[in-house]
């Protein structure tokens, strides 16, 4: 199995290409081809698998492939620190550079104004920590009336670090009718019945 094989426009593969990406990780090749076809997942995955560009490449193409001159926020990847969604924005910007697919990273710990700037502007791709999307949120710099596609990245790592009250008011504030990626390290009960919650007939991957 290749990159080759998946069916990917040509302006992915080419950035693929120039990533040096050739053969998919276990989590891409078994993720990539449900994603395309609009499947949720539920993915017991770590960071290192390879499982930000198994998400990252089957929104892009989603995206790239619907061709709407829409306006909004179509994909929300939510992340529990800093370094995290700094690391999905800088894939999202390799895999869709050719793509013309905007995208930006929101957090705290620092000033909101070239956040809440390059928000102004419209993104398709939003990447954010909860507290400080829901601080842009409440301030009405951010609406999620036009998410398509979400993902709740290191679902655990959120519920140690006390964010799951406000990855729930996130979330009830997504449309139900979306595409839904659940990635999680370990799967306790808790984080279990989230995922129940929040998945419809998903497909499971193990990495
Ligand atoms: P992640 O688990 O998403 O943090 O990715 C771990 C590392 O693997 C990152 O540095 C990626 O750039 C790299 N990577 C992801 N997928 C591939 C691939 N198919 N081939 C080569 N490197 C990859």
């Amino acid at each position: 199995m290749t990159f080759e094989n998946l069916g990917l426009v040509e302006p992915i593969q080419k950035a693929l290409k120039a990533e040096g990406y050739v053969t998919p990780t276990p989590i891409q090749a078994q993720a990539i081809p449900h994603l395309l076809e609009g499947r949720d997942l539920l993915g017991c995955a770590q960071t290192g698998t390879g499982k930000t560009a198994a998400f990252a490449i089957p929104i892009l193409q989603n995206i790239y492939t619907a061709r709407t001159e829409q306006r909004g926020i179509k994909a929300l990847i939510l992340t529990p620190t800093r370094e995290l969604a700094i690391q999905i924005d800088e894939s999202f910007a390799a895999y869709g550079k050719y793509t013309r697919i905007s995208h930006t990273v929101i957090f705290g710990g620092v000033s909101q104004n070239a956040q809440t700037n390059a928000l102004r502007r419209g993104v398709d791709v939003l990447i954010a920590t909860p507290g400080r999307l829901l601080d842009l949120m409440n301030q009405g710099f951010v609406r999620l009336d036009s998410i398509q596609f979400f993902v709740l990245d290191e679902a655990d790592r959120m519920l140690d670090m006390g964010f799951v009250h406000d990855v729930k008011k996130v979330i009830a504030k997504i449309p139900a009718k979306r595409q839904t990626l659940f990635f999680s390290a370990t799967m306790p009960p808790e984080i279990v019945k989230l995922s129940d919650s929040l998945l419809t007939n998903p497909v499971k991957v193990e990495v």
